[in-house]
């Protein structure tokens, strides 16, 4: 599938606009249109169902040490900035970023790739930024321009390596930036805090600055005394959160897959250390068949475990859940969800402060006696099992999902061509998004075949009948071969249609968008049947 066909239907039927669209729009950030709103709630609240209220506390399931039970929260965007001390997101979370001086663009260091040529006794480091499937294409065309070669003396061009990282490339001087037409335009690596600034009331020094959240995992760890003496939850148990996040992406690109703002679907999973590695493998399955059960195919999903080099220094595993998105290069996966085991790290940040002189030592505060003045919230965060008596501080293993690459994976996966007689028997092409019906923004449309003969009444009273339940929608106007394509244009599973037989006999036919079968049910019957076909 070609992205750019994804692209423009999503913003002809109102699944995605790009922000601020009429001011010219703004990088990395994208709103979600008529359709694309009910998709991306609909995903949202699946899981939400599935991973917490859905959640049967009772009966253990299958892969774990026991039950476990499942709570959720919805915490600030802006939280005290000492939250960002501890949690080492003040001192560490930022990418190195490289700047062109010749057209102003800023790359991220370790996401430019590119591959060294050579012709006319020059050799460059042609640079492309990784993540875009055309790179091949592209690098060739900027090489022969480059060199001022035309496309028949391509031959020239001495492809002296495969791709390689431009960390890998000690000396700049021979980069020809992604979109310069120069060598040596690119700045030395520097680092650059992914984190949004604000200031909070009318202070408007250090005392008042605040971050907006790049994770919403904070405000959970936050809490974890506030749940516990707030509830009657015991270890093992599970406190999710969804929200927005934002970071401010130093290349935000490939649709709304690296956005700014963008929204997280998070658990912290609380349990005791001998227990969590036989969690953290029940979590990284659970996840991956959630997925799986909503429609992508396992064809395109891989379950990658990071290698020991890949790993924080406080995880003992971490996998990532990836989508072969049709954006990347052939062969390539993107991150749709990271499942990490984080061991006791965020709790005892949280009580003892994370400070790392090292690091920055600009942002550490010191006394007077030149010690660390900063020391975490000094807040009891352990756990006492009051059966046992133990007193821990417990493992945590954290899925952590992205609500709008969630989305995005179900559009790219959802959207297929293919070729269906009309009312007159003509072949002709259709575009349908297949997607599941429990996350299909449209459950069901209704129309009456003809705007007479009574029908339009009938086809009303089934809407009324319908609306309570679902998301449905009543569409009269123009031929019924059109309408059926809007509707699998928009993913709606069923079209329920009012003919001249429903004014004999009191039936209806319901089609299906994906295998086209129309059967035919008494009017009665519908909602019972709708509600069969959804709440599978
Ligand atoms: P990446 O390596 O792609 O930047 P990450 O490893 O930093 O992602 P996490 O910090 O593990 O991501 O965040 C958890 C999830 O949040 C990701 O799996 C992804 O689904 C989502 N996410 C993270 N950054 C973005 C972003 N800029 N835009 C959209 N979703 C994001």
């Amino acid at each position: 599938m070609e992205m750019d066909k994804l692209v423009s239907l999503c913003k002809r039927r109102g699944f995605l606009f790009q922000s601020s669209e009429i001011y010219g729009g703004i990088q990395g950030f994208w709103d979600y249109g008529p359709l694309g709103v009910e998709l991306k709630r609909n995903i949202k609240e699946a899981w939400w169902r599935d991973m917490v209220s859905g959640h049967d506390e009772l009966t253990q399931q299958q892969g774990t040490p026991s039950t476990y039970e499942m709570t959720g929260l919805d915490c600030t965007i802006i939280m005290h900035a000492n939250v960002w001390k501890s949690s080492g997101h003040y001192d560490l979370f930022h990418d190195f970023m490289v700047d062109c001086r010749q057209t102003k663009k800023r790359y991220r260091h370790d996401q430019v790739r590119g591959r060294w040529v050579k012709a006319k006794e020059q050799r460059v480091f042609i640079a492309t930024v990784a993540e875009t499937a055309l790179e091949d294409e592209d690098t060739q065309r900027r090489a022969l321009k480059f060199f001022n070669l035309r496309a028949k003396h391509a031959e020239q061009l001495q492809w002296d390596t495969g791709y390689l990282n431009l960390t890998e490339v000690e000396d700049l001087t021979q980069v020809l930036g992604p979109d310069a037409k120069e060598v040596g335009t690119l700045t030395e690596p520097r680092e650059f805090n992914l984190m949004f600034k604000t200031f909070v009331g009318a202070l408007s020094g250090e005392e008042g600055t605040a971050f907006l959240r790049p994770e919403t995992a904070q405000g959970i760890f936050v809490n974890f005394k506030n749940v516990l003496d707030s509830t009657r939850v015991r270890i093992p148990f599970g406190i999710a959160q969804i929200g927005k996040s934002f970071r401010n992406e130093i290349t935000p690109r490939n649709f709304t897959f690296r956005s700014r703002e963008f929204e997280q679907m998070e658990i912290e999973f609380f349990c005791h250390p001998d227990n969590s590695q036989k969690w953290y493998q029940y979590w990284r399955d659970r996840r991956m068949k959630w997925y799986t059960d909503l429609g992508l195919s396992d064809q395109r999903l891989i379950l990658r475990e990071h290698d020991e080099d890949e790993l924080s220094h406080y995880s003992t595993g971490t996998a990532d859940i990836e989508y072969q998105f049709p954006f990347l290069p052939e062969g390539e996966y993107g991150e749709l969800e990271g499942i990490a085991h984080r061991g006791d790290f965020d709790l005892r940040s949280h009580m003892e402060g994370k400070l790392d002189p090292n690091t920055n030592p600009l942002e550490v505060e010191l006394n007077e006696h030149g010690k660390p003045k900063y020391r975490g919230s000094g807040k009891d965060l352990t756990y006492r099992d009051d059966l046992s008596g133990e007193r821990y501080t417990p493992h945590v293993i954290e899925p952590s999902a992205g609500a709008d690459r969630a989305t995005l994976a179900f559009l790219c996966e959802a959207y297929t061509e293919d070729e269906q007689p009309d009312e007159n028997g003509k072949m002709q092409k259709r575009v349908v998004m297949k997607l599941h019906p429990r996350i299909a923004p449209i459950k069901a449309a209704v129309f009456p075949l003809v705007k007479k003969d009574g029908m339009p009444e009938i086809a009303k009273k089934i809407y009324a009948d319908l609306k309570p339940f679902f998301n449905v929608f009543y569409d009269e106007k123009g031929a019924v071969g059109r309408r059926y394509r809007r509707q699998d244009e928009a993913g709606t599973p069923y079209c329920i249609t009012v003919d001249g037989q429903s004014m004999e006999d009191g039936t209806i036919t319901i089609r299906d968008r994906d295998s086209l079968e129309q059967i035919r049910i008494a009017t009665d019957d519908v909602v019972d049947e709708i509600r069969k076909r959804i709440i599978t």
